[in-house]
């Protein structure tokens, strides 16, 4: 399905731009509408393809055991019964294929994506596909604090002059950008920081419980603690009350391990070559 595509030239024109808004929240979403609506602000060549029904946490999966129905909800609007995922391909290799995206946008979604969670996320997950697929892509999450509601109106005010600023910047292929706007309202938002992938203690807390028939269920929830002892993190950054700007490779090898165990295998090599 993957299809070879031109590069991306920065600056970015958005105001010629055709833009494709995604999330994994669902089409009903309120943090959709803030991105659309920044999107149009900025373009006027907008589509949307979102999934039907919330699918956080749903991560890069990908629908191959059923069909998938692509429904238009209104003018250049559709929802798809998939995952994020589904929406951007069908969207890209289908619905968008005679002139694809030049920029995919996926959020505003309900909570941040920050540390460990981008390989969680659906929303992460949509500007992954976007990517593998050649389309520059920018996933967007606003954090709040447990108890609270998310503040919408701050990533309302932050959205579109953050998308700017990106498409003046630019940013390499195979490159994806992650922004978490931070807790606090709109006045407060402390500006840009650009910032590594934080990291949360694992050990996931578990609900157990007994369902009405009597069976033992467990149910995971809460939030794991963050690692306070790093800095210029994403989590480090919305703490502070800034945008995290995440860059997010997709060839997730690690280089220094690489090196090391080809270092490890070279002496059994030249052993058995000896022998
Ligand atoms: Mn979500």
């Amino acid at each position: 399905m993957t299809q070879v595509r031109r590069r991306a030239r920065w600056p970015l024109d958005l105001g010629r731009a055709r833009i494709l808004v995604t999330n994994d929240d669902g089409i009903q979403a309120p943090g959709l509408k803030v991105l659309e609506d920044a999107a149009r602000s900025l373009s006027s060549d907008v589509w949307v393809v979102a999934p039907e029904t919330e699918q956080s946490a749903a991560g890069h999966s990908l629908t191959l055991q059923r069909p998938l129905f692509l429904r238009e909800v209104s003018d250049q609007r559709y929802a798809v019964d998939g995952t994020p995922t589904d929406c951007v391909m069908l969207a890209i290799n289908h619905l968008l294929r005679e002139q694809p995206p030049d920029l995919v946008l996926s959020g505003v979604n309900r909570g941040g994506n920050l540390g460990e969670d981008v390989s969680y996320s659906g929303t992460v997950a949509a500007a992954m596909e976007a990517t593998l697929l050649g389309v520059p892509a920018v996933s967007f999450s606003l954090d709040f604090r447990p108890g609270e509601h998310p503040h919408w109106s701050t990533a309302e005010h932050h959205a579109a002059d953050t998308i700017r600023w990106l498409a003046r910047t630019g940013w390499p292929e195979g490159v994806l950008i992650n922004v978490n706007f931070p807790p606090g309202l709109a006045n407060d938002v402390k500006g840009l920081a650009v910032a590594r992938q934080g990291r949360r203690k694992t050990g996931n807390h578990l609900l157990a419980g007994t369902d009405p028939r009597g069976r033992p269920y467990y149910w995971i929830a809460g939030l794991r603690p963050e690692d306070a002892a790093l800095t210029g993190t994403d989590l480090s950054a919305v703490n502070q009350g800034r945008i995290a700007i995440t860059p997010i490779r997709m060839d997730m090898s690690h280089r220094p391990t690489i090196a090391a165990l080809g270092r490890a295998l070279a002496p059994q090599k030249e052993k058995r070559r000896r022998r």
